[in-house]
């Protein structure tokens, strides 16, 4: 007789199997793909010279980003941490404040917040969007804060509570109107870390345009690539001009002067990735559609298995569906290392979500809030390969 374990790990292969049949080989767990004008722009980089930090692939890119999530400005920076960075420096954070972030996020979005020498506030998340709970966030800050002017204070530690930085994981919106609500009951300013959820709207708004400021990211795994690129979001063009100014060394203007007028940072975006950047920004609708199809795939595939669930859109949005992922069942969630050891011995290279915030070595101490939602999901969660070509 096989083990439940193995019989839970068969089934989820087997179901896996129904959306990417034998014969692929290894299956990533998200591949870029380049099948538009990436060489003819790269090319055209190299042909004219104009590889390095200014070029008109740099002024494309930006204007393609605006138009397609509809912000005013967009900054394109060298990877989507620098991107964080520089939001929350711009956000108004500074050395000692806590930010509140999802204890169920990438670990960029905690380092960020150290490199402004604050305090990542680890918070916890919904079932229904892996995302920061507004309810569970507003009931904790009844608890812990008190305010104090037009700015609130952690009761425990003494310290300014500046901004929340909701993460819309796996490309699945956060519950924004709930979110904003509460940030506007406690001063709190939204900086949204978008880096996973180009092309995902909540209410038909793009994510990244609910915050004052937010970021993008097109590292290599993300659904389009600059090779490693970021970008900052925002409407407000002073905030845009402060982005771009210490983005780029905070050099003065002047024709021949090289002088600087602030400690700025090189986060330039080069115009080589720039140029890759516009190629995939054309071919991204094409991406998100193939996406959505895969996800449905997998929809179906599951809707039988009582040992695990597909991970959905949470309703009033629509998902980019960057990653797929799937929830064991509570009485399956103890055959998830035993799921990922079988799935990657059969070439599918399945993965587990990250290890929660509080768990590395250099966020063990943050403050936190209860995070039931996170452990009960960081134990059960499995995303499976996702690769628009898969579709
Ligand atoms: C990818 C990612 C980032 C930024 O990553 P870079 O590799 O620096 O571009 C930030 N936050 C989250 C949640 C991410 O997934």
């Amino acid at each position: 007789m096989p083990s439940s374990k193995e019989l839970t790990a068969k089934r989820i292969l087997e179901a896996v199997r129904q959306v990417i049949p034998v014969g692929h080989g290894p299956v990533a767990l998200h591949e870029p793909e380049f099948g538009g004008n990436e060489w003819r722009y790269l090319k055209e980089c190299i042909d004219t010279g104009w590889v390095s930090s200014v070029g008109k692939f740099v002024d494309r890119f930006e204007k393609m980003l605006s138009d397609y999530t509809g912000a005013a400005h967009a900054i394109p920076t060298v990877n989507g941490t620098a991107a964080l960075h520089v939001a929350l420096l711009l956000a108004g954070v500074k050395p000692d404040d806590e930010v509140l972030i999802p204890a169920l996020t990438f670990v960029a979005t905690a380092n960020a917040v150290a490199y402004c020498r604050a305090t990542p506030h680890l918070v916890d998340s919904a079932y229904d969007t892996l995302g920061i709970d507004p309810e569970a966030l507003d009931q904790y800050l009844r608890d812990i804060s008190e305010p104090n002017g037009a700015s609130l204070i952690n009761r425990f530690t003494g310290k300014t509570i500046r901004a929340v930085v909701p993460m819309h994981t796996f490309g699945h919106p956060v519950d924004m109107d709930g979110l904003c609500e509460v940030c506007r009951k406690y001063s709190l300013v939204i900086v949204e870390d978008a880096a996973e959820s180009l092309g995902s709207t909540y209410k038909g708004k793009h994510t990244g345009r609910f915050g004052r400021i937010s970021t993008l990211s097109f590292n290599g795994n993300k659904i389009v690539t600059t090779g490693g690129g970021g970008a900052i979001l925002t409407d407000n063009p002073e905030v845009a001009r402060r982005a771009k100014h210490i983005t780029t060394t905070a050099r003065a203007p002047h024709q021949w002067a090289i002088s600087h007028d602030e400690i700025g940072f090189n986060y330039r975006m080069p115009n080589l990735n720039a140029a890759l950047g516009c190629a995939q920004l054309e071919a991204l609708p094409g991406f998100i559609d193939r996406k959505r199809q895969l996800a449905k795939r997998y929809e179906d595939a599951f809707a039988g298995i009582e040992d695990a669930t597909f991970v959905f859109e949470p309703v009033g949005t629509k998902s980019n569906y960057w990653l797929n992922s799937i929830l064991l069942s509570k009485e399956a969630a103890y055959s998830r290392d035993y799921a990922l050891e079988y799935l990657n011995d059969a070439g599918i290279m399945a993965r587990p979500c990250w290890t929660l915030m509080h768990r590395l070595p250099m966020y063990k101490d943050s403050p936190r809030a209860p995070l039931p939602v996170a452990e009960d999901i960081e134990g059960r969660l499995i995303n499976l390969p996702s690769s628009a070509n898969l579709a």
